[in-house]
């Protein structure tokens, strides 16, 4: 057993890839789990426990096959969604913007008031989509507007309220940048959110123009898209050092966050995805995460690791 080496998974700039952390941090949502009585812990556990790589002629290694257990929180799933979503992301808006090269991205992030608890929370996220498909009905926003992606993402804050909030990106017609017909200050995107909310405050929006030349001080279009790709919610959230607090966490996000999707594509982004026929991240394959179709290895291309339980890390067999 000492003398088996521990896997080492490079990406093509020389990175290694952090299957340990993620596989220990797995480990701990299956405990939580299983404390909670969640019948699903048992596949938890299993996430991921076999790899097989494939080596490639620079030298990378690139996961050809294993098992995910697929589960909503699954710190080791979350990271393999995160990397599919920004890689499909990255295609559909590269393509948008060659089908549509006058076209511009704004960049939005809509909020609203915490949710108090597991319950509130489940009703805010529905609420929260349907407000957003008011929004982009509007005629002063649908007016401009060629396409969308949007993304739920759930922060827990210390005194056990949530804040949900939706990041954006609209890709727009050139148009909404000429006259005040048709551009949309801070101040509107606020009203008509607060409209689209029916909230009695007026709620936190952000707004932003995302360049995709050099000019300063405003995101880029790649920041932008990872923002939008990144986790639902960050497994540092429920991997506190309390563990009753991280326990109350993934039970409340369990319930809440059932039947939800992360990531929702609209008008022209909608149809790129399906031209490119791209898959679904939410229940989609996790293993070939950048859609890159390699031909089948030979038996010496493989590698295969397996989890150790002593070690505390991914063996190479
Ligand atoms: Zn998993």
């Amino acid at each position: 057993m000492a003398d088996k080496k521990i896997l080492q998974d490079k990406n093509n700039y020389g990175k290694p890839r952090p299957w340990r952390q993620k596989k220990l941090e797995n480990l701990r949502y299956a405990e939580y789990l299983s404390i909670l009585l969640y019948k699903k812990a048992h596949k938890v556990y299993g996430c991921a426990d076999v790899l097989r790589f494939r080596k490639l002629p620079d030298g990378s290694t690139k996961l050809y096959q294993t098992w995910f257990c697929k589960s909503r929180l699954c710190p080791l799933c979350n990271w393999r969604r995160s990397m599919k979503n920004s890689g499909q992301l990255k295609k559909i808006l590269t393509e948008a913007h060659k089908q549509q090269p006058t076209g511009r991205f704004i960049f939005l992030t809509l909020t609203e008031r915490n949710a108090i608890d597991c319950v509130d929370l489940k009703l805010r996220l529905r609420a929260l989509t349907q407000a957003f498909n008011k929004l982009i009905r509007y005629k002063k926003v649908a007016r401009n507007l060629l396409g969308y992606v949007r993304s739920t993402e759930i922060t827990a804050k210390d005194n056990g309220t949530y804040h949900q909030h939706l990041h954006v990106l609209l890709f727009v017609k050139n148009a909404y940048f000429k006259g005040s017909g048709n551009y949309l200050s801070q101040a509107n995107w606020t009203d008509l959110w607060q409209k689209a909310l029916r909230s009695s405050y007026k709620p936190i929006v952000n707004v932003e123009v995302v360049r995709t030349n050099k000019s300063k001080g405003k995101p880029s279009l790649l920041s932008s898209a990872q923002e939008t790709a990144k986790y639902q919610v960050k497994s540092a959230d429920y991997m506190t050092d309390d563990d009753n607090r991280n326990q109350q966490v993934i039970d409340d996000l369990e319930q809440a966050l059932a039947g939800t999707r992360q990531i929702g594509y609209g008008g022209l982004l909608k149809r790129i995805k399906r031209q490119l026929k791209l898959d679904d991240a939410d229940n989609g394959d996790l293993v070939n995460v950048d859609g890159e179709e390699l031909p089948e290895p030979t038996e010496a291309e493989l590698i295969v690791a397996k989890w150790d339980q002593q070690r505390k890390n991914y063996l190479i067999w």
